[in-house]
């Protein structure tokens, strides 16, 4: 029987791998990943590639006994390490009881947690009902195309609940429970006005195309609502940024026959992809001034996902809180993200999903010396095989999911 990793030690290996996505790919990570569950017979493992260099890891425990099916997800990429750093973001420093580099929070940490987890249940005999598959997959941090969503869409994914380890912590490592992540759309618009009279006749009141995208831009940001437009878990609404990118007129002394612009807004759980075209479409035609605009898509194939929440009362949601107390800690509040997980595709596909249950603190994602605790990674681990053992029992407080 292979030694079971310690998790201090597995987080600082994965972070002395780098993963920035397009830079070096995810097979570094998948690599090491791969080996700890290959050496156990009751495993099976595949190497799943939408695109070369860029591999997703489902390693898949089959107890043999019915009970429900157990996804614990990861994604294996990091950010590439910004301005700022003081340490080696490589590095994977043991200091002042924390794990220093690029990724430790975000989401290595919460990787060594699951896989530690994981490999527990694997090193004591396997769960005592149902599956178990540990995913760690590609493309979170840039692109979304390679990893997560692309698995749920080619059917590679199936489960009842799923675990996203992405950080937890705000203040304190497992001070909330996240049960839901809003969603987003990005979407391009197009305002054009072809055939203006000369600069010198111009008639703010038939504004130019630029002007017309400026004043959508304005408008769409104060008073666009998509729906939902409220959430019990996000008083705030949804938020929207339009403008991310900008692009428009011709020439000097020629009134501007184009502009194109990005819009980008962070949906409540529930959005839905036709939805919301339709809602915005309608909004910026109301608002054209007599220009043509057209609505479509930007930002590759991932350029929707819908918000997800855990139903209130679910069992997951209660057994995280449990799990996180009887780990010692502060039974933690239950509440919606601000940030985005994963979990919006697999919520998408029908899954009951904690969309951030992981050691680290959400904040310092995507920063300069990034860190997790050691006492956050030792807690995730068991957080995650208190969980695992409460789930997967003849007798499991999880209902097997109804397919369609
Ligand atoms: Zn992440």
């Amino acid at each position: 029987v292979p030694r079971l990793p310690d998790v201090v030690e597995l987080c600082r290996a994965l972070v002395r791998i780098p993963s920035v996505g397009e830079e070096h790919g995810e097979a570094g990570v998948v690599g090491h990943l791969a080996e700890l569950f290959s050496g156990y017979l009751g495993c099976r493992c595949e190497l799943l590639e939408a695109r070369p260099g860029r591999p997703n890891l489902v390693c898949t425990i089959d107890s043999g006994v019915d009970g429900p099916t157990v996804l614990l997800n990861g994604h294996t990429d990091t950010v590439a390490p910004g301005p700022g750093w003081t340490r080696d973001p490589y590095g994977a420093d043991l200091d002042a009881e924390r794990v220093w580099g690029v990724g430790a929070a975000d989401m290595k940490g919460g990787l060594a947690a699951l896989a530690v987890a994981a490999l527990g249940v694997l090193h004591n005999g396997g769960p005592r009902a149902g599956r178990l598959v540990f995913a760690a997959t590609a493309d979170e941090d840039a692109e979304m195309a390679w990893g997560l969503p692309w698995l749920v869409g080619h059917g590679a994914l199936d489960a009842d609940v799923a675990i996203v380890a992405e950080a937890s912590g705000r203040a304190a490592d497992f001070d909330r429970l996240p049960i839901a992540t809003r969603g987003y759309g990005y979407l391009e618009i197009e305002v054009s006005r072809p055939g203006l009279a000369h600069a010198s006749l111009y008639d703010p009141a038939r504004p130019h195309a630029v002007a017309t995208a400026a004043a959508l831009i304005s408008a769409l940001e104060r008073e666009f609502l998509p729906t939902p437009a409220v959430h019990d878990l996000y008083p705030d609404g949804p938020t929207v940024v339009a403008g991310y990118r900008f692009e428009g007129g011709e020439a000097l002394g020629r009134l501007a026959e184009h502009a194109t612009f990005s819009i980008g807004v962070r949906l409540l759980p529930g959005a839905r992809r036709d939805g919301f075209v339709e809602e915005l479409t309608s909004f910026v035609a109301a608002r054209a001034a007599g220009c043509e605009v057209a609505v479509r898509p930007t930002g590759g194939e991932s350029w929707f996902a819908a918000g997800m929440a855990l139903e209130p009362g679910h069992p997951l949601a209660q057994l995280a809180a449990d799990a996180i107390e009887r780990s010692g800690l502060p039974r933690p509040r239950a509440g919606g993200m601000s940030g985005f997980s994963e979990a919006a595709f697999l919520g998408a596909a029908g899954i009951p999903t904690l969309p951030a249950l992981g050691p680290g603190l959400s904040g310092l994602a995507h920063g300069p010396d990034e860190w997790v605790s050691v006492d956050g990674l030792r807690r995730g681990a068991a957080i995650h095989a208190d969980l695992i053992a409460r789930i997967m029992r003849e007798d499991s407080p999880v209902q097997r999911r109804v397919r369609e």
